[in-house]
């Protein structure tokens, strides 16, 4: 995989309500960063020369046996097969059940008549140079994302991050992958509050 020199070890910067693509090889770190606090991201993964293999938030879920995925957990396939490993968490709360905001989301839920194309079409937008379609993105790993649900009811809440400035969450790539990231843009999701997103890609190391 053509991982460019200049990617590695070199912070990129996601803009406010914006989205990109990258390959990441196995064994390589990315690292993604809250640069500003309470700031959603994104993540989809793909296996590099097979897409239609992609992140699957049921098979993940269900076989680390929570809803809560943090540091030790891995993120799983489609396909069952391991794909990242989360590293390091330096805040342990994220969401994996809802989809990427999207327009259709703006509409229905806050009323916009000239919506965002948010998550899902910023995704979509980065992915394209992959050969992945709008309609091959599932529900994404919603890095620092606070969903609560109601124990008796089921009613969910999206409360504001826990992230503070600075913050990361790092995950180890199990084999080559087409990553999607973002910085999210929905407002009750980032307390109202549009913020950049870092993120870095680092070679394999030996810990
Ligand atoms: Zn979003």
């Amino acid at each position: 995989l053509p991982v460019t020199d200049h990617l590695l070890s070199q912070r990129q910067i996601i803009e406010p309500r914006s989205g990109t693509a990258f390959l990441m090889q196995a064994g390589q770190t990315l690292t993604v960063t809250d640069l500003e606090g309470e700031q959603v991201s994104d993540l989809m993964a793909y296996r590099a020369g097979d897409t239609r293999e992609h992140l699957s938030s049921g098979n993940s879920l269900d076989f680390a046996g929570t809803m809560f995925l943090t540091a030790g957990h891995t993120l799983y396939s489609s396909r069952g097969n391991p794909m990242l490993k989360i590293v390091h968490d330096e805040v342990g709360r994220h969401d994996f059940t809802l989809a990427p905001c999207s327009a259709p989301m703006f509409r229905l839920l806050y009323g916009h008549t000239e919506p965002h194309r948010g998550c899902h079409g910023n995704l979509a937008a980065a992915l394209a140079a992959y050969g992945i379609g709008p309609d091959e993105i599932p529900t994404a790993f919603n890095i620092f994302m606070h969903v609560a649900a109601d124990p008796a009811t089921g009613a969910i809440t999206v409360l504001p991050p826990l992230s503070l400035p600075g913050q990361t969450i790092v995950f180890r790539a199990s084999m080559d992958l087409v990553i999607g990231l973002t910085a999210c843009s929905a407002g009750q999701s980032n307390n109202f509050a549009f913020k950049p997103i870092g993120w870095q890609i680092d070679p394999p190391s030996d810990h």
